[in-house]
């Protein structure tokens, strides 16, 4: 299965990498939301949350590590910043390869649109 993620992970699209090894690759989020708008992609495609097995509990705690990281390098690791996971329609996740967004560089307000 392919999806756009892929692609970029692939080299077959353009994206702001900051960030690859072996088991994850980073890049900018296209329509930013905030400053620093990152996503934390596992280099294998799994579709969503609902489809991690005990055997990537290993890879979902990397790539937690690996956006701390990213956030240090970005000079917000201090101020805060918030980790998402949207699952789903109602979740309002639009690709369905795994991603862990990685938000900052502003005050992000109450975790929920009222
Ligand atoms: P979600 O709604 O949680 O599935 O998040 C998908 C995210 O992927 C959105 O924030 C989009 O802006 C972002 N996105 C979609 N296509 C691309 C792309 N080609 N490069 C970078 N980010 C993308």
């Amino acid at each position: 299965m392919s999806t756009v993620f892929k692609k970029i992970i692939d080299g077959e699209a353009p994206a702001r990498i900051v960030y690859r090894d072996e088991q994850i690759t980073a890049f900018w989020d296209i329509h930013r939301q905030a400053p620093v708008h990152i996503l934390v992609v596992p280099n294998r495609v799994i579709p969503g949350a609902n489809d991690l097995t005990p055997g990537d509990d290993a890879l979902v705690g990397r790539m937690v590590r690996v956006a701390a990281q990213i956030a240090k390098e970005q000079g917000i690791a201090e101020r805060g910043y918030r980790l998402m996971i949207n699952c789903g329609s109602e979740g309002g996740q639009t690709v369905y390869h795994l991603h862990l967004h990685l938000l900052g560089g502003r005050p992000l307000g109450p975790m929920l649109a009222r």
